[in-house]
């Protein structure tokens, strides 16, 4: 996989991170993986999908294009200290294959790795090749509690109960209100009475990447 995208979720996950010439090496090599991705109504996600705020964030940004990151970071603030948080929370109702949550959320992100938004350990125990998905999700919080979460994800060990996780090889998400949805980056805006139905296709996709990256994140 090559970095060419806003945040390269992909390819930070890898270990390859934003470096183009390290890119290009590991795509000389021979040594590929195969990674689950998650299936959703009839198409494919790699990484992650997210409803919720982030998403929010991502779309509003899109209108920014000439300082992606500085105008994403410019509209987080925005949306999380003037236009308060609690007004970008959406109402679902997620299912899983053990547990069923319901009620508003200000991110519900399932995903397949732990590194979100390019710096963020958002799913720290995600694996790529496991069969599950992993689901990472927050109630409305206050806009300081939700900043301070935050910062403390940029550390790989963080754990914090505040942050509702569950895994599972499928999740049933319900929109019950108009929401933004993120799918690998790329976000659209959908309708209230939309669902989600999220499953693995295991080991679907072969992947060349580095043979001993700084941080693993395959089961073996
Ligand atoms: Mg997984």
């Amino acid at each position: 996989m090559f970095p060419a995208g806003t945040a390269d979720d992909f390819c930070h996950n890898m270990g390859i991170g934003r470096d183009r010439a390290a890119a290009l090496k590991v795509l000389l090599t021979d040594f590929s993986r195969p990674m689950d991705l998650i299936k959703y109504d009839n198409e494919y996600a790699a990484v992650t999908l997210g409803v919720g705020v982030d998403a929010e964030i991502a779309y509003r940004t899109l209108s920014h294009k000439r300082i992606r990151i500085p105008a994403y970071v410019a509209v987080g603030l925005r949306i999380v200290f003037k236009e308060r948080m609690r007004n970008s929370s959406r109402l679902l109702r997620i299912e899983s294959d053990n547990n069923v949550y319901d009620g508003r959320f200000l991110i519900a992100v399932f995903g397949n790795a732990p590194l979100y938004g390019r710096y963020v350990w958002w799913m720290p125990d995600a694996l790529v090749d496991d069969g599950r998905i992993d689901m990472s999700a927050l109630r409305p919080q206050s806009p300081v509690r939700a900043w301070y979460l935050l910062m403390r994800c940029f550390n790989r060990d963080f754990r914090s109960n505040k942050i509702l996780r569950d895994q599972s090889e499928r999740f049933t998400v319900y929109l019950q209100e108009e929401s933004y949805v993120q799918v690998d980056g790329e976000v659209y805006k959908y309708g209230a009475g939309e669902t989600f139905e999220l499953s693995v296709a295991p080991k679907a996709l072969k992947v060349r990447v580095p043979e001993n990256p700084e941080y693993s994140v395959w089961s073996d």
